[in-house]
């Protein structure tokens, strides 16, 4: 690539990062990167209505969480800058007034009034509502008049009248519009901040972005921006328009229907590293290996930074599917040493917990942790009283609350006749004995015990839960249930 690559994700700070954000990100950074470029991070707050002053700082926060830092942006630096629209509100005014001198756009002075009415006229008359073009027919006295007296304006845009606007998306091809179906729409609004249309484009080329990598969702915002970019004489960005991130009954993602936040992602214990990879694959999938095998499901950012081209980007709305993240994390947590775990998990640890009796419960619970945040729900019965359950609990299901009592009595002294430190190949082999001196299958005998210990019938492997609770503690619990049973 000869040019100067430079790509940037330009959100609107209008709530908690969003993970969409996240996934507009990944991509970008990892073209940019890959091509030797830059990845920029622009606020888009025009719309003051909506503006959430915390929500920068938490883009970026998440970005960083997620090894997607910006090349610049607010409070990163860069020659480029402000990086934040608000800040650059003369700029547009500018560039509104060249616009205007060239003949490209114009004032008009409507009132709110008289453009309720023009739409309800055409609206009787079914034609699609647009601006008239009143305004475009003023004199140069009238509209000096208009100015004289403060009349507020906005600026519109002058729609050439026919012919097509085309432009080529990196993903999708030659797309094409019909200029007439295109309204004189507002560039810069009455209190003088632009609109979208307007920052966007004067943003991207002073910030000399080469290629505007977004969501599909402005594929139809674009010929009016190759329209402002040919009005303004400058030349064009590359496009690429990135499938919708999708719920599951194939709407836009919207946190109605599904957990959107970046934030919340990381409070549940998802790895950022898993992220990642689980974004990599909404839409688009790494290349098959060089023998020709499948491409790789498991894979990391540089990988992404690699590997990402356009081509292999699917045009199909890629569900963003819980289950399948939670899958992908689970595989990234076991990949994760012990103490790489032990360490990851400290964020999500009550205070005062057991250092020593953590480590030992980690690799016990590892195979069956899918996130992070799930390690006290899992375990809680490790660090204090197993749970309260009824006594029917401890009974067999062909047996009875004595065979439950015998059971556990005997159980009870077999353990503590056995040496410490405990070793569960030992237990095992002597309570497989007991249960068939007992005539009960081993494995009821072990429920029992399950029960006893854990206080429910699904727990991490026992022996290896024994083995973190130690002889005195297990033989307590024991002696607990048998109480239950008296
Ligand atoms: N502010 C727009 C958004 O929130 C940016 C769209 C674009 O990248 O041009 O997605």
């Amino acid at each position: 690539m000869g040019e100067r690559v430079r790509l940037r994700i330009a959100p609107s700070p209008t709530g908690d990062p969003h993970v969409g954000t996240a996934y507009m990100a990944l991509f970008n950074r990892a073209f940019a990167h890959r091509h030797g470029g830059q990845f920029i991070l622009r606020i888009e707050d025009t719309d003051q209505t909506r503006y959430n002053e915390t929500s920068v700082g938490e883009i970026l926060e998440s970005l960083r969480w997620l090894g997607l830092l910006p090349d610049e942006g607010p409070g990163l630096g860069g020659e480029y800058g402000p990086y934040v629209q608000t800040q650059r509100s003369a700029l547009y005014k500018e560039q509104a007034e060249v616009l205007i001198e060239g003949g490209r756009a114009y004032r008009c002075f409507c009132t709110k009034e008289r453009l309720d009415e023009m739409r309800r006229e055409q609206t009787a008359r079914k034609e699609p509502t647009h601006y008239d073009r009143t305004c475009l027919r003023l004199s140069p006295e009238e509209i000096e008049r208009n100015l004289q007296e403060g009349k507020p304006y906005v600026v519109r845009i002058r729609m050439p009248d026919e012919g097509t606007t085309t432009f080529t998306d990196l993903i999708r091809g030659e797309i094409s519009f019909e200029n007439r179906v295109l309204d004189d729409a507002v560039l810069l609004k009455s209190d003088g901040l632009p609109v979208y249309h307007l920052a966007v484009v004067v943003d991207d080329h002073f910030m000399e972005i080469s290629h505007v990598v977004r969501a599909e969702e402005w594929i139809s915002s674009t010929p009016m921006h190759v329209l402002l970019y040919q009005a303004f004489g400058w030349e064009l960005p590359k496009f690429a328009h990135m499938p919708l991130l999708r719920n599951a009954d194939r709407s836009k993602i919207s946190k109605r229907k599904q957990n959107t936040s970046l934030k919340w992602y990381k409070e549940q214990g998802f790895l950022p590293e898993a992220m990642i990879n689980f974004l990599a694959l909404m839409g688009w999938s790494m290349p098959k290996g060089e023998d020709g095998s499948e491409p790789p499901e498991i894979f990391s950012y540089e990988d992404v930074e690699r590997e990402f081209t356009f081509e292999r980007v699917t045009t199909s709305g890629p569900v963003f599917d819980i289950v399948k993240l939670t899958n992908i994390n689970g595989k990234y947590i076991r990949m994760l040493s012990d103490e790489a775990l032990y360490e990851r998990l400290q964020p999500f640890l009550p205070g005062g917990l057991d250092e020593e009796r953590v480590r030992k419960v980690v690799p016990v619970i590892k195979d069956r942790l899918t996130r992070l945040g799930e390690f006290m729900e899992l375990t809680e019965f490790l660090f204090g009283p197993p749970p309260d359950y009824d006594a029917e609990l401890l009974v067999p299901k062909k047996g009875t609350r004595e065979t439950a009592k015998e059971a556990l009595g005997r159980a009870r002294q077999t353990l503590e006749g056995m040496r410490e430190p405990w070793a569960h190949e030992e237990w095992e082999n002597e309570l497989r004995g007991l249960a068939e001196e007992l005539g009960m299958k081993a494995g009821d005998l072990f429920m029992v015990l399950r029960v006893a210990v854990t206080g429910s019938k699904v727990s991490p492997p026992l022996f290896e839960v024994m083995e973190v609770l130690g002889k005195e503690e297990t033989l307590a619990r024991v002696d607990a249930a048998l109480a239950k049973l008296a």
